[in-house]
């Protein structure tokens, strides 16, 4: 994929060459822009629909009851994290319980 160019998936305003995996063999472009509003903010991006959803880190910890699931967050919080869900409008039933799973993960 070295040297391809996209429209960033976030703003869906600036063409890019970076691009990053945010599931197992789905990479979406992301511009330098967007990498620097996700070291403030999670960044979700739905693979049905493609609509970006940017919160604040601080609002999403403060918002977040389960202690476990705090920690999880907590510890993401100095990471760039973009994070591939299905959105409230694709899945209103599966969002929360998608958010809880990613970054409760092992993989954080
Ligand atoms: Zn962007
Ligand atoms: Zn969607």
């Amino acid at each position: 994929m070295s040297g391809s160019v996209g429209k960033c998936n976030i703003c869906k305003d600036v063409y890019t060459a970076t691009s990053i995996e945010i599931e197992t063999d789905l990479a979406i472009f992301v511009c330098a822009d967007c990498i620097e509003t996700a070291k403030d903010n999670f960044i979700w991006l739905c693979i049905t629909c493609g609509k970006a959803y940017i919160k604040p880190k601080e609002l999403v910890i403060n918002k977040v009851k389960d202690p476990e699931l705090k920690k999880a967050y907590m510890l993401c919080q100095d990471m760039q994290l973009i994070q591939g869900i299905e959105c409230i409008a694709c899945h209103p039933e599966r969002v929360v319980e998608y958010m809880e799973m990613q970054c409760a993960g092992t993989e954080c």
